[in-house]
């Protein structure tokens, strides 16, 4: 039989937003490859994309409708669920209100389709939605008031032009990897790295040199390069005159701090800051590369909005080669009409880092939760605080889980609902971390066993409360892919039929984010001071404060938890996905610095507790050459089920700005057990 080969895209959170190639034998899914017309990714994948299909055949994939009846997992009939599911939403929002009914969700099934759990919730007349990100909220916001939103130059742009290559926080070639081949061009022409992790990256041996402030402390060293700018007269007052608001301002807050200080707070040398200001300052192009840690602190937003200033003022916004790559919020969908958005309809939000508490404040009042929807996420793993969250699940009448794989959150609901895989489906799958190309997601193979895509167990419940209609009767996707695209089809003229013709289309075309110097905010001009941040109630100016829990603000706290805890991004996993597909050991390594091991008497294979008041993990011990010498790193991802809830060990508290989270913003400490 032959082997029919089918375009799709790797639908993982991630910053590649890869084409793939499924190949399909006698309608069975055997492998899937890089889409080698892909202009960015250009026909590889990384192992967790080859691995999808592993996911998709997995012998624990959930395949029919699960109702949990004393205590156990029972298949219905998707009537059945939809009837009773439907019921108790209805007499729920009759007692209490649409609010009554909250929606969790968050990106591990990515697709411009998935949005219609919005439009499903509106219809319904309202409910209580979870805004912010436990990811990379903190740092939007803060690109949203320099800039007016995040915007990335194209990599094409990167290999040609940049000099010197700052990589702030992103290990490349774990979370990235389709940046290497632009890195490579570009050194191949003369071009440097400077690292700057308090981990020890698979690049980091490449760098002319990396800098390892203390974790929490970026924005300290970004001032202290400020002001070693502001010094030596290194500072673009072009751009600052002309592009910029505020920056008078902004230098005024610079001259409170010293380069040593800068050194003092960070544990970074003085002169390894002045070296890098210089770099910056040289007039070669710098692209400053972030990645998603640095935001996950109290003070995250503010970092960025640092890191943000130190590129505005030494000339390399708007110049090929430069800009601050964190996102590329370029893809103009109409979303409000894709989600019925001007419905009317009771409406309330609660933050998902700290929705728990938002959760257990209303139990007791006239307008509780009673029925929780979660979909593609596992918020019981991935959610700070996982006993916090624990709490406030066990106190709601009803959860209802739609995903692919019993994890924690399934394993607390009352209806498991199974959705189907990216192969299962049709969509569009676009990333706004980085490129702009947008993919047609083709379906592959029929959905497994009793699976169901996530629009059509919505569809199915909508037409049970009586708003079928409304929400799109029969297999609507192309229909609401048009209306999705409709603002692309006038402006560039990318139609729904083109885009399933060529498979893949860039949706912005400029190569060099901000090129014109027309920012998207209210001046129209990159603002040092941002009157959106003070109304919001931010500080106007970009400032340092410190995490919560550092030596510096909280000493009693560091006495009896001394180490930084750093729960990273996996390197075969993605986020909590992957766990049951690898073979994964019975615990967590953890990684600690060879002063860590002095002080604790840990050795390499040693079962250590790592612990805080919050809550404990036990890990294995390894000692590692090269990371941050009061840090601890461990890979997360870990399901409780399976024995390891690490993010017991995080606190729910938000950052700074953007309502994220303070994952990294954690201090723990060691004991042999
Ligand atoms: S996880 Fe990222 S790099 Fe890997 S295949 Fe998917 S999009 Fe590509």
């Amino acid at each position: 039989m032959a082997v029919e080969l089918i375009k799709t895209a790797c639908p993982l959170d991630c910053w590649d937003c890869c084409g793939m190639i499924a190949h399909v034998e006698d309608g069975r899914l055997i492998k899937v490859e890089g889409d080698p017309d892909h202009p960015i990714t250009q026909g590889t994948l990384c192992g967790k994309g080859r691995k999808l299909v592993d996911r998709y055949h997995h012998e624990e994939r959930v395949l029919e409708p699960l109702k949990k009846v004393d205590g156990e997992w029972q298949p219905i009939s998707w009537e059945q669920a939809f009837q009773e599911i439907a019921a108790q939403m209805q007499a729920a929002r009759a007692q209490y209100g649409a609010t009554a009914v909250m929606h969790h969700y968050d990106y591990g099934s990515s697709g411009l389709l998935k949005v219609l759990e919005q439009r499903f919730f509106n219809l319904f007349g309202g409910f209580t939605d979870t805004v912010g990100s436990i990811c990379w909220g903190a740092g939007l916001e803060a690109q949203k008031y320099d800039f007016g939103y995040a915007k990335s130059h194209h990599p094409d742009d990167l290999a040609a032009h940049t000099d010197l290559f700052v990589i702030w926080g992103r290990n490349v070639s774990v979370t990235n990897m389709h940046m290497m081949p632009y890195l490579k061009a570009a050194m191949k022409r003369g071009a440097e790295l400077v690292i700057i992790d308090p981990l020890k990256t698979d690049l980091s041996d490449k760098a002319v040199k990396q800098l390892q402030p203390r974790p929490g402390s970026d924005g300290a060293l970004a001032l202290g390069i400020a002001r070693h700018l502001l010094d030596r007269g290194l500072v673009d007052e072009a751009f600052v005159q002309e592009h910029a608001v505020g920056y008078e301002q902004f230098a005024a807050y610079v001259q409170e701090w010293t380069v040593e200080r800068a050194a003092e707070v960070t544990g970074v040398e003085a002169e390894d800051i002045r070296w890098l200001a210089e770099q910056y300052g040289s007039g070669r192009a710098a692209a400053t590369i972030l990645g998603l840690g640095m935001q996950r602190y109290a003070n995250g937003g503010n970092t960025i909005r640092l890191i943000d200033a130190v590129v505005a003022m030494s000339g390399n916004v708007g110049r090929p080669g430069g800009g601050v790559q964190y996102g590329n919020q370029v893809h103009k969908f109409d979303y409000a009409t894709l989600m019925a958005d001007d419905k009317p309809k009771q409406y309330r939000a609660f933050t998902k880092v700290t929705e728990a508490d938002e959760m257990l404040a209303v139990q007791d009042t006239e307008e509780p939760v009673k029925v929780l929807f979660v979909t593609r996420s596992n918020p019981v793993g991935q959610l700070p605080d996982t006993n916090k969250t624990l709490q406030a699940y066990a106190t709601v009448d009803t959860v209802v889980v739609l995903d692919m794989f019993m994890h924690d959150t399934g394993v607390i609901a009352d209806y498991f609902l199974p959705c189907t895989t990216v192969f299962e489906e049709e969509d569009i799958m676009y990333s706004s971390m980085w490129h702009s190309y947008m993919t047609y997601v083709n379906r592959v193979v029929e959905p497994r066993g009793n699976t169901k895509p996530d629009w059509a167990i919505l569809q199915g419940l909508a037409r049970e409360l009586g708003f079928g209609h409304e929400f799109g009767e029969g297999d609507s996707v192309h229909q609401w892919m048009e209306v999705a695209l409709k603002p692309l089809e006038e402006q560039m003229g990318i139609s729904r039929e083109k885009l399933q013709r060529e498979g893949i289309v860039q949706a912005h075309e400029e190569s060099v984010a901000w090129s014109n110097y027309q920012f998207g905010t209210p001046s129209g001009k990159y603002e040092f001071y941002s009157t959106v941040a003070e109304q919001d109630g931010a500080s106007a100016l970009p400032v340092y404060e410190e995490p919560v829990e550092s030596p510096y603000r909280d000493k009693e706290r560091a006495e009896r938890y001394p180490y930084h805890l750093l729960t990273i991004h996996p390197r075969r996993s993605l986020n909590s996905q992957y766990y049951h597909v690898l073979q994964m050991p019975d615990r967590p390594v953890v990684e600690i610095s060879p002063l860590i091991a002095r002080e604790t008497g840990l050795r390499d294979g040693d079962l250590t507790r790592v612990y805080n008041d919050r809550g404990e993990i036990l890990g294995t011990i390894k000692v590692t050459d090269g990371q941050h010498k009061r840090t601890i790193k461990i890979e997360e991802g870990w399901w409780g089920i399976k024995g390891t809830m690490l993010n017991t060990l995080t606190s729910n508290r938000r950052s700074d700005l953007g309502i994220g989270s303070t994952q990294y913003d954690c201090l723990v400490n060691l004991a042999k057990v």
